[in-house]
């Protein structure tokens, strides 16, 4: 199952990008353009108001390779510049994008935001006010904005200069990758390095994973989806032609197949981890791995007893959420070893 790409629009990934390793063959192959994967994409954009140019993605297959030695599953052809430039800024409308983010800041995700990072926070032994935060992929601003209202100091990485306005608007210094590498050097290191769906997203992410592991100087969050038996599933069924995403748009829950199909996203979810993959990148880097769930402290209100049932009853669902996460919960928080 060699695989094919068309080299204007595709680099190919010869070699592991998390550790290096190179012969593993793709264990699935199939056209980009042609169903399974056309209807899988089809499904994933068609609510989310932009245009598919398929003339780019004919000629390259979605070819997926399991590393034997790290376990990282990963698509062995990926997106150039410019085609990357296409999925998120013509494929994905950067205004339906915004306004679903506009929408997201509720009540209750800052409470669940400001419920994670608190833990986060409190496990540096710092003033919030000392605390240097660095948040690596800066989106809209859903973490680092809280970050900020809990007082810290926020560096982010974005690129686009109209998230970088953004940024500046609400007091995050935007810094770039070689700043990140000087404050490996000594320069200044974070307290806590935030990354939040980042890492499947990027095309060398073994080297990104250095970089800020070298930065931190206390906390390390990777959060990323959390895959499953991808291999097995898709070596048994094959590929889904529904995006699990038009299923959750349409109010349907996941079922264990869609997280793992959600995980190879074909064009954006370009790696895919396990906790060994984890593991391997945590050796590699000096860490070790210290969490493996997402907790968040809930505030309970005491001013009322109505008040206070809805609290317990929030902390309890919170509770059952953290039961749930187990094993496969894409969730990871590194320290130094
Ligand atoms: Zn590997």
């Amino acid at each position: 199952m060699q695989g094919q790409h068309n080299a204007q629009h595709f680099d190919m990934r010869e070699t592991c990008p998390v550790c290096g390793r190179r012969g593993s063959e793709p264990f699935y192959s199939a056209p980009m353009a042609a169903d399974p994967v056309r209807s899988f994409i089809t499904s994933q954009y068609d609510d989310q108001q932009g245009r598919i140019d398929w003339s780019r993605l004919e000629g390259t297959d979605y070819s997926l390779v399991q590393c034997e030695t790290c376990a990282l599953v990963y698509q062995r052809y990926v997106p150039n510049e410019a085609l990357l430039g296409h999925i998120y800024s013509e494929m994905i409308a950067p205004r339906f994008l915004a306004e679903l983010e506009r929408e997201r800041l509720t009540l209750d995700n800052f409470h669940k935001v400001a419920g994670e990072l608190s833990l986060l926070f409190r496990a540096t032994d710092k003033h919030p006010s000392d605390i240097r935060f660095l948040d690596y992929g800066f989106g809209y601003g859903r973490w680092a904005r809280v970050a900020r209202a809990l007082g810290a100091q926020v560096a982010a990485t974005e690129i686009g200069e109209d998230k970088k306005r953004a940024a500046a608007s609400i007091g995050v210094q935007m810094i770039d990758e070689a700043a990140i590498e000087a404050a490996g050097n000594g320069t200044g290191r974070f307290d806590i390095v935030h990354t939040e769906q980042v890492f499947e997203h990027l095309v060398e992410p073994g080297e990104a994973f250095s970089r800020l592991a070298a930065a931190t100087d206390g906390i390390m969050k990777v959060a990323v989806p959390r895959g499953g038996s991808i291999r097995r599933l898709l070596t048994r069924h094959g590929l889904t032609g529904v995006s699990p995403f038009q299923r959750a748009r349409m109010g349907k829950p996941w079922r264990t197949a869609d997280f793992a199909f959600a995980a190879v996203q074909p064009l954006e979810h370009l790696n895919a981890y396990s906790a060994r993959t984890m593991q391997w990148l945590a050796q590699a880097n000096g860490l070790k791995i210290v969490g493996r769930v997402r907790e968040s402290v809930t505030t309970i209100n005491h001013t009322s007893v109505r008040g206070f049932a809805r609290s317990a009853a929030r902390l309890g669902a919170n509770l059952g959420r953290r039961m749930l996460g187990g094993g496969g919960s894409g969730y990871y928080l590194f320290r130094k070893a």
